[in-house]
């Protein structure tokens, strides 16, 4: 009988939207459930608020416990909407907030990887949970196997590519401003499919060159700063315009 790995899904700072879509698996869930062992799962064990507040050291004391690090959803990997706050003036976010904030920290927000190696990173805001228990099923295989070093990988390829083959009409040719040419599928892009543009939340594909959709875009009537703010929604600006960045963060 194979081994099974034991796994922890341990929440930093996030909305914890990414560990229902997991739950929403329902039976399926179950089914891998029942091919790993639980080690840790904080969602439902419920941590203390202080204990949820040392996400460096827990994530430094994860790392070091695990052979294989996985950076779920959007926060995870390219920072997520938290990272709105990082390109405003934060003191005076902070002053419209708080009485009295000298004593408070406000760090920027960082990506896991920007803190300890990472092994694989499924974006997403939530994750796609399809794309979840396909990659963890593989992960298993991996682990069981011991080929670490054949991490599983998310092709690259824009969400245009699945928003097309759901026959979807495009947005960006009726004048709005959708950014699946440049961001990564595997969510099934289910924006454009309900006549949303896609925001990009998961972030663009790897080595992407943004100058032809930002050109388009500019054509079509919209400004640097409306573009940039739309990438800012998901914390994904820096990822998608890395040399040199249009606005850095404050
Ligand atoms: S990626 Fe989105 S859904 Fe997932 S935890 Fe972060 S904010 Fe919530
Ligand atoms: S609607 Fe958006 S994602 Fe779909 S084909 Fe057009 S640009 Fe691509
Ligand atoms: S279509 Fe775009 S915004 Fe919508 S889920 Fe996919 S990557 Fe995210």
């Amino acid at each position: 009988m194979m081994k099974k790995p034991t796994i922890a899904i341990t929440s930093l700072t996030c909305c914890e939207g990414c560990q229902v879509a997991i739950l929403d698996l329902g039976e399926r869930f179950l089914d891998l459930a029942g091919d790993v062992k639980i080690g840790d799962w904080a969602f439902l064990e419920e941590l203390t608020p202080a204990e949820k507040f040392e996400n460096k050291s827990r994530l430094f004391d994860l790392r070091k416990k695990s052979k294989i690090l996985v950076a779920l959803g959007s926060c995870a990997a390219l920072g997520g909407i938290a990272e709105i706050k990082d390109y405003q003036d934060k003191e005076e976010r902070l002053r419209y907030v708080y009485k009295n904030f000298e004593n408070i920290q406000n760090a920027n927000v960082q990506s896991l990887k920007e803190l300890v190696k990472v092994d694989l990173e499924i974006p997403g805001c939530p994750i796609n949970k399809e794309e979840f228990l396909e990659l963890t099923k593989k992960l298993i295989a991996v682990w069981q196997t011991g080929t670490l070093d054949q991490m599983p990988k998310i092709l690259q390829r824009p969400v245009c590519y699945e928003c097309q083959l759901k026959q979807n009409k495009c947005l960006l040719q009726e004048g709005l401003p959708c950014l699946g040419p440049i961001m990564l599928a595997g969510c099934g892009a289910p924006c454009p499919s309900n006549n949303y543009p896609c925001d990009g939340c998961r972030g663009p594909i790897k080595n992407v060159n943004p100058d032809n959709l930002n050109k388009q875009l500019i054509k079509q009537g919209y400004s640097q700063r409306e573009i940039d703010l739309i990438l800012q929604r998901f914390g994904v600006l820096e990822e998608t315009y890395p040399l040199p960045p249009i606005q850095n963060k404050k």
